[in-house]
């Protein structure tokens, strides 16, 4: 049985002002006591070569709140907080000079610094990127400094964990622009995250 520990309900407002008809959304936060399955969480801030201390200020158990209070605990999920790293990478740092190519850089930049067994996470600055909001695949998640609130953080951790795209709008990873509508996981996605998060908790 999970036991609920507290629900909060929290007003998300809709950014959109110009016409759009979308119905505010509500969003509770649930947390269980001790969900069934839990995955480790580094969180990984990449800076400019030579720079070896954090210039990133956020809270990083209130970022795990955040994904376990409205995504993932109701999933049984809980996500957890192993370590915090600083990367110094220029390459990674300033995305701005990959453009069209963020992925692979990521991918191949990220490759000597992200643990097997964990979720890794990545921070890096909204400025020092164009286009990209966000990147997510085989347990890594690239996420820029201004959407570590919003959807845009579970919909890359659904990437990371194995999901592709979904039409529902809704769900959370469909590829709306209203990030606010992007509520769920749907059953099959649930499963899927399960199971990936199985394997890398045996270090696959
Ligand atoms: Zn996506």
């Amino acid at each position: 049985m999970k036991k609920l520990l507290f629900i909060a309900t929290i007003f998300l407002s809709l950014s959109c002002s110009n016409g759009d008809d979308f119905e505010p959304v509500y969003m509770d936060k649930i947390f269980v006591e001790n969900p069934e399955r839990t995955v480790k969480v580094n969180i990984i801030y990449v800076e400019n070569e030579g720079d070896a201390k954090r210039s990133y200020n956020f809270n990083e158990q209130e970022f795990m709140n955040y994904l376990n209070g409205y995504y993932f605990h109701r999933l049984g999920i809980g996500l957890e907080l192993n370590e915090s790293k600083v990367l110094a990478n220029e390459e990674l740092y300033d995305l701005r000079d990959n453009v069209g190519s963020e992925a692979s850089t990521f991918f191949m930049q990220s490759q000597d610094s992200y643990e097997k067994g964990k979720l890794n996470i990545y921070i890096i600055k909204r400025s020092n990127i164009i286009g990209v909001a966000g990147m997510g695949r085989n347990q890594r998640v690239l996420l820029t400094d201004t959407n570590i609130f919003n959807s845009t953080s579970p919909h890359e951790i659904g990437h990371a964990l194995g999901l592709f795209h979904d039409d529902e709008i809704t769900n959370i990873m469909s590829t709306t622009l209203n990030k606010d509508l992007r509520q769920s996981f749907n059953e099959e996605q649930e499963k899927r995250i399960e199971k990936r998060i199985d394997q890398i908790n045996l270090g696959m």
